[in-house]
């Protein structure tokens, strides 16, 4: 091989799908269970006509529909192939090599790549002992090179949010001249009030940009868009560094058809929520699992050294979660039968009875209001519960 290849990128993992077993339940990725919106699949049968034709590398119709959902104009709105390929724009419209990109950690895996990519160095932050974001730590860390922050409410992994006081508090401390980028992927599974929306934040903060993704909610993660809002200079600064038509015409039809179905949208979010918070959550936290409060459609496990036995566990027993070395795993909110599958390796893993088995007795659950069984609120809870108790005190 004589082809110069930069040293710096063998710090960096290849692309590759690891061991993903096509048989498993997937909830590693935090995927959505339900599939794309019907608007969005018809958006994108009725757009495959035209595929022979190059895509508006505006997106013009696109930027417009986004502008008028966030409530701003279309000059501070622009596209992506996915947000991760944003975040990258963000650091090369912002960094020079040797210049500092600061996070918290553990966040979404990709910001120490897309620094390096560009030549400038990493300043992870670890979370709170609460697995929240270390603002003052944050703060801290920025240095004369700092060129960009990366703050990911909620947090992925750990599924905590900042709230509208600290969160107002840390962008009035941080100096004008270092971009704050405020990623938004889980934005429509929050239901407190007191986690602010960046889109309103942003409003007389030039340094400040969001972004967001139809990847998750909106269940378009292998159409690849996402979007930013920013100041009109920092949407004019991506542009400029983005690809041209790298974001393709069914994408962009999909991603308005789905704006357009605001309240099918909300129900699919309401159920991740439900299942979330009255069942998955308070099932592991029964067993006796640390489960930080999810503002997202996932939980952490913040189980340290037994990270990988856990994962491991989970995967001899068909389902795939995300395991972040000596950490924590990740899970995502699956379809019920999915989430129970992963409650029972769950429950396995820490010799408790299966707690879907002791607490549905009856098949009869349905998405929606009525949820898993005929037992009142609390009570298939406390079951698991007891009889979790019961186990542990035979050893
Ligand atoms: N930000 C966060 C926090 C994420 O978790 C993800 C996907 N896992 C992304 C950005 C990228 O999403 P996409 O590229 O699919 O839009």
């Amino acid at each position: 091989m004589t082809v110069h290849i930069r040293g710096d990128l063998a710090a960096l993992q290849c692309t590759s799908d690891g061991e993903r077993p096509v048989a498993a339940i997937r909830l590693d990725r935090n995927e959505l269970p339900d599939g794309p919106l019907p608007h969005a699949v018809a958006a994108i049968r009725s757009a495959a006509e035209a595929v022979h034709r190059y895509p508006d590398p505006t997106a013009a119709a696109l930027v417009d529909r986004i502008a008028r959902h966030v409530g701003t104009t279309a000059d501070r709105v622009t596209v992506g192939c996915g947000s991760a390929n944003l975040c990258q724009h963000l650091v090369q419209a912002t960094c020079d090599p040797d210049d500092e990109v600061v996070f918290g950690w553990p966040s979404f895996e990709l910001y120490p790549a897309v620094a390096r990519v560009v030549g400038a160095r990493s300043r992870p932050v670890p979370t709170t002992a609460g697995h929240g974001l270390d603002l003052d730590g944050l703060l801290a860390a920025i240095t004369r090179r700092t060129r960009l922050i990366f703050l990911c409410n909620p947090n992925n992994p750990t599924g905590t949010a900042v709230h509208r006081a600290e969160l107002t508090r840390f962008l009035d401390n941080v100096p004008e001249s270092v971009l704050v980028v405020l990623d938004e992927a889980y934005r429509e599974f929050v239901t407190d009030s007191d986690v602010p929306d960046g889109a309103h934040l942003l409003q007389g903060r030039d340094n400040v940009a969001v972004l967001r993704t139809f990847s998750k909610a909106y269940g378009l993660a292998g159409m690849r868009i996402g979007y930013a809002i920013a100041a009109p200079e920092v949407i004019t600064a991506l542009r400029r560094v983005g690809v041209p038509f790298s974001v393709n015409s069914l994408a962009q039809r999909a991603a308005i058809a789905s704006l357009d179905a605001g309240d099918e949208l909300a129900a699919r979010c309401r159920n991740i929520i439900l299942e979330r918070d009255d069942w998955v959550r308070p099932t592991l936290l029964a067993v006796g699992l640390e489960v930080p409060e999810s503002h997202t459609n996932f939980l952490w496990l913040p189980l340290g050294q037994r990270t990988v036995p856990f994962r491991d566990h989970c995967l001899r027993h068909g389902v795939l979660v995300r395991g972040f070395a000596a950490a924590g795993v990740r899970v995502s909110i699956g379809e019920p039968q999915e989430n129970d599958a992963f409650l029972a390796a769950a429950a396995s893993f820490l010799r408790a009875p299966a707690p879907a088995a002791v607490a549905r007795g009856d098949d009869n659950r349905d998405r929606g209001a009525v949820r898993r069984t005929d037992l009142p609120p609390g009570r298939a809870v406390a079951n698991v519960a007891a009889n979790a108790q019961h186990d542990k005190s035979e050893g």
